[in-house]
């Protein structure tokens, strides 16, 4: 019998993962779970992980090189650029339309019962991360996993490459496409592991939390898939499509294993190979688009983050009967933009962000108590955005670099 498509399998992996994760929580081993079949899912996350770095290196600088040919390195930039400006402020509107309109913090008393970890550490200014983009030892960086520095020095290093006489540059645009073409092998063998890493990362979570925590939380969670919807169903569908007369069905058909890993690991990052692969092998964009596109869409494009920061820091606003001006409103629309881009791809890391849009407001740190407990859901809903935002960008810049595409 043939094997049903990968996105089948992992569809599949991931609703099994619910339900045996609910018979654990009834049938109380749900330890069992969060012990032993958890160790899968690490397994799984590690082996992601263990191929981003030389992946992004090797993608960038290959993608770098192969501008070359047909030049436009600023063009591409200034594109990719203006779609991760617009569509994370586009989502953040739909947020803050969606939290004005259902006002989920109103008249709801939630008690605080949890203290957030994490938030005496707090972030670093926006002019920090900024500067912290400029690496003072690339070979450090990557050491660390810190991406956007790995990028920007991939981007220096394939751009000079093209600058130096014929003799090195054909070695070294050789070597850099013979090691993406390895990495490329390398992360589509670890992709067939996806169903079983996605079945014991659903389960370890439905194990863990359980359903009850959602209760009390259920307009605001709402509120939340309503914008995320809207934004990933109605927006950017037609984005691509107006712009770029892609078929949005067939897009998202092509990315179905990118978004079902980044719904199942909540890790842009950690998803990234399985974007790539899916981005070029699927909806046919080349390796020169995707390699500029999305290793640095999964750090800094986060439109399901942007808008979460958005809802969120006006739900706890809410909640604490704090009326915010239309000019504090604009400012959390700014830092909500600040915090998308400053996050990094893993889990939580928006929550952590939060701190950076409460503060620019004067709202209480201790509000993010409130949203902690339901955060590890929306967290898998707005990484699936993300990645979906990211491979919209993907597709519409090869086409308007004049790409034949398969959707
Ligand atoms: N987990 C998200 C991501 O990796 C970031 C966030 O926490 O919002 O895209």
């Amino acid at each position: 019998m043939k094997k049903p498509a990968l996105h089948w399998q992992i569809l599949i992996a991931l609703i099994a993962g619910i339900i045996f994760g609910f018979i654990a929580r009834s049938l109380s081993f749900e330890s069992f779970v969060i012990q032993h079949i958890s160790l899968l899912g690490t397994i799984f996350l590690r082996l992601l992980r263990m191929v981003i770095v030389p992946l992004i290196v090797a993608s960038i600088i290959s993608g770098v090189t192969s501008l070359d040919q047909s030049g436009g390195f600023g063009r591409m930039f200034t594109k990719t650029f203006i779609y991760y400006i617009f569509t994370s402020l586009a989502a953040i509107l739909t947020g803050l339309a969606a939290v004005n309109l259902f006002r989920p913090g109103v008249n709801t008393n939630l008690g605080f019962t949890q203290v957030p970890e994490g938030l005496d550490r707090s972030v670093d200014g926006i002019g920090d991360t900024l500067l912290g983009i400029i690496p003072l030892n690339p070979i450090e960086s990557m050491a660390k996993g810190d991406i956007l520095p790995t990028i920007l020095f991939s981007l220096l290093f394939g751009f000079f490459i093209l600058k130096t006489p014929d003799k090195y540059k054909t070695a070294l645009t050789d070597f850099f496409n013979a090691v993406f073409e390895v990495m490329m092998k390398l992360t589509q063998f670890i992709i067939r592991f996806t169903p079983i890493g996605v079945f014991a990362l659903i389960s370890k979570m439905i194990a863990q939390t359980g359903f009850d925590v959602f209760l009390p939380m259920l307009s605001y969670i709402y509120t939340i898939i309503m914008g995320l919807a809207i934004h990933a169903l109605l927006t950017l569908p037609l984005i691509i499509f107006l712009f770029g007369r892609i078929h949005p069905y067939k897009q998202a058909k092509a990315m179905s294993p990118a978004l079902l890993t980044a719904f199942s690991t909540a890790s842009s990052s950690a998803t990234l190979p399985l974007t790539i692969q899916s981005v070029e092998k699927n909806a046919g964009v080349s390796n020169r688009v995707s390699s500029f596109v999305l290793p640095l869409g999964a750090t800094i494009n986060m439109d399901g983050t942007a808008l979460y920061e958005c809802v969120a820091a006006i739900f706890i606003s809410q909640v604490y009967g704090i009326e915010l001006s239309f000019t504090q409103q604009a400012l959390v629309v700014i830092t909500a933009l600040a915090a998308s881009i400053g996050a990094a791809g893993i889990p939580m890391a928006g929550l952590v962000m939060m701190t950076i849009v409460l503060r620019s407001v004067g709202l209480p740190l201790e509000g993010i108590g409130l949203i902690l407990a339901v955060d590890p859901f929306l967290d898998m809903l707005r990484t699936t955005v993300n990645v979906w935002s990211d491979s919209c960008g993907a597709v519409l810049i090869a086409k308007s670099e004049g790409e034949a595409l398969k959707v």
